[in-house]
């Protein structure tokens, strides 16, 4: 029954058997790499290391550009924190007098790993803070700038040694082991990456790490979902940030001396790479990429010089050029067409609790559903200005429990408008909008989310790439409370499980059971609609708004939209609906409201309104009218 939920092998059709599981692969590999590690050379060990360095801090990177959809070219900068802070502690005589009296001196590198975790947490909290909230370009543009003021900060800084840096740091002492060599600590490196990885698959497989998706496609569906966007991002960039100050902190005790130059923009920039090379939006795309650079570099490095006869930084050239080649050929990075080759011999392992059986043993919070005939919404003299136009003018209007409300009116008559007005994506100029009970203005659509307000968007914002039954289960975020840690070690599996049952009843009551495993964007548009209206549902509200749910719906699933519509409507939801097909809404509203210039011109039954001069006279306007022959 569990259909593969790796959007990537999805779509493959079974071409003969395949042979292991994507599971059993790693281990094999984990289990290959482990056995060789005493008998590899070297510089093979030394390499690796180093691979595994990198790939730690481009995992983070990978949850931070290629899942939440941020750019930053600042990482390596983080490392550096996590490198001096350490290299400081473990050599500073002032540390050493500080921290004498509560820590051996096997213990300091310890107290250096703290230190760089908290200042990098303090100060990726605040860069974030401050430099998250903008929007397009300028957030990359500004990560170039903190990256290059910290590493000139680390020069400059005399306790630091300044451009030369601090040597002496000491090994890493674990269990009375003292990790001096490439191949003991080399140990240690890759298995701090394999948790890392482990627990950011974990991450990404869950409530947090399914709001943490909709990040990219810009804020509104998830602050609709109930998701606090700027929260979010913010704790995604302090992740990769610690991330990275791990990886330093390894680095130096690998070294075992810092300098300014790894942290310099370059290795930023080159880590970057690593990514998006690797496979932005695919946590082993890290370790690929990271691999293939270093790779690349150190032949580089070798053959460059005797090609060009002169030696500089010329394999930096190359990134670029490799870069352009990879993003054209391949716009995901490389991880996607290695898997999909791989595909032939590998069954992905069902990763999600979206494909295993659900026994829930945990209940989501319920919402009390209030009385029929209660006011839900109440908007009161609602008005918008976009500066001289008025989109809105003295819109008042209630919705109560049980009832479906429709507003109609022509192209342009100021509908959409309403509707961010009454869902909190935008605030009136005038006027006060009130859900149950309470005056909204001001308050972000997560607010609105949280006290029953479920909806649609006229032009479908689904995770296309995520399964039909993940994107519901968004739908369902304020009703769990599991955190980011919860979901990393696994703690949260039994809410999980509790999420995806909740889900699939929704798919299944609104006709897509067939569908729940399969890639929302593989659906047609009406029935991405319809996972829209399941994925309101599964918030359970008591408000439900609806944009055009009926557009691009053939005549059956017309009819079966009604059919739910009308099932929901005798549970007691407050239904309002913004919907062009007139057939459709006469037969369904139980009132309506029109809308012409921005201006409510009629409110009443659906007999009412089709008997109103006004509105036949608004509805002339086009060359033939549906509204018309209805009255008739
Ligand atoms: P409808 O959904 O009924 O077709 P809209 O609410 O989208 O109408 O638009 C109503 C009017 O407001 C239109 O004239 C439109 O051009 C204008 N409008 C909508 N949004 C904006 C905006 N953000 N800035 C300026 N004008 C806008
Ligand atoms: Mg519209």
């Amino acid at each position: 029954m569990s259909a593969p939920s790796n959007p990537i092998t999805a779509h493959l059709p079974p071409t003969g058997k395949p042979l292991v599981t994507s599971r059993q692969l790693t281990l094999a590999l984990v289990v290959l790499l482990a056995l060789a590690w005493g008998f590899l050379p070297e510089f093979t060990v030394s390499v690796l290391s180093n691979i595994g360095l990198y790939a730690l801090v481009a995992a983070g990177l990978v949850m931070l550009t290629g899942v939440g959809g941020m750019t930053s070219f600042g990482q390596a900068a983080f490392v550096g924190v996590g490198s001096y802070a350490t290299a400081w502690i473990c050599t500073s005589p002032a540390a050493a007098a500080w921290l004498g009296g509560f820590v051996a001196p096997a213990l300091l590198p310890w107290a250096g790993l703290l230190l760089g975790l908290v200042l990098t947490f303090a100060l990726a909290w605040a860069l974030g803070a401050v430099t998250l909230k903008l929007q397009g370009h300028y957030l990359p543009l500004c990560t170039i700038a903190w990256g290059l003021s910290l590493y000139y900060l680390f020069g400059n800084m005399d306790f630091l040694g300044g451009q030369t840096g601090i040597t002496g740091v000491p090994p890493l002492v674990i269990a009375g082991f003292s990790l001096a060599t490439p191949r003991a600590l080399g140990v240690v490196i890759w298995a701090v990456l394999l948790l890392a990885l482990w627990a950011l698959h974990n991450l990404l497989d869950s409530r947090e790490g399914r709001a943490i998706r909709a990040l990219k496609g810009g804020r509104l569906m998830a602050e609709s979902m109930g998701v606090n966007t700027a929260r979010h991002r913010v704790k995604l960039f302090v992740l990769a940030a610690l991330l990275a100050a791990v990886s330093g902190w390894l680095y130096a005790h690998l070294q075992r001396f810092v300098n300014p130059t790894p942290f310099n923009l370059n290795i930023g920039i080159e880590l970057l790479f690593m990514a998006v090379v690797g496979g932005a939006g695919h946590l082993w795309g890290a370790v690929l990429g990271a691999a293939l650079i270093t790779l690349l570099k150190e032949k580089l490095q070798d053959v460059l010089p005797s090609l060009l006869g002169s030696s500089g930084n010329f394999e930096v050239i190359v990134f670029g050029l490799l870069m352009l080649f990879v993003l054209q050929r391949f716009a995901e990075g490389l991880w996607p067409t290695l898997a999909r080759i791989a595909g032939r011999w590998v069954r992905p392992h069902a990763t999600t609790g979206a494909a295993r059986p659900a026994v829930p043993t945990v209940q989501l919070a319920q919402r009390n559903l209030p009385a029929k005939g209660e006011v839900l919404l109440q908007a009161t003299s609602v008005s918008k200005r976009f500066g001289g136009l008025v989109a809105n003018n003295d819109i008042s209007m209630t919705l109560k429990a049980g009832e479906i409300h429709a507003l109609i009116g022509p192209n342009g008559a100021g509908k959409s408008t309403f509707f961010n007005m009454i869902s909190g994506v935008d605030d009136p100029s005038a006027g006060e909008v009130r859900l149950a009970g309470q005056t909204m203005t001001a308050k972000p659509s997560r607010v609105f989310a949280a006290l029953g307000l479920g909806r649609t968007f006229q032009h479908v914002r689904l995770l296309g790439q995520r399964s039909v039954v993940e994107n519901v289960a968004l739908g369902a975020h304020l009703r769990a409370k599991r955190g980011w840690l919860a979901a990393m070690l696994r703690l949260d599996r039994a809410e999980e499980a509790a999420l995806m049952a909740e889900a699939r009843r929704q798919i299944e009551r609104c006709g897509l059971g067939a569908h729940a495993d399969t890639p929302a964007a593989s659906l047609s548009l009406g029935q991405q609609r319809v996972v829209e209206i399941a994925r309101a549902l599964a918030g359970q509200p008591s408000v439900l708004l609806l944009d055009e749910p009926a557009a691009g719906l053939r005549h059956l699933e017309k009819r079966a939209l009604s059919v739910l519509l009308g099932q929901l409507r005798a549970e007691g939801l407050g239904i309002l609906v913004v919907e062009h097909d007139m057939e459709f809404v006469m037969n369904l509203a139980d009132r309506i409201t029109v809308l012409e210039f921005g201006t409510v011109i009629a409110t009443g039954t659906p007999a009412e309104v089709q008997a109103n001069p006004r509105v036949l006279e608004a509805y002339l306007g086009g060359a033939d009218d549906e509204l018309l022959e209805d009255a008739r």
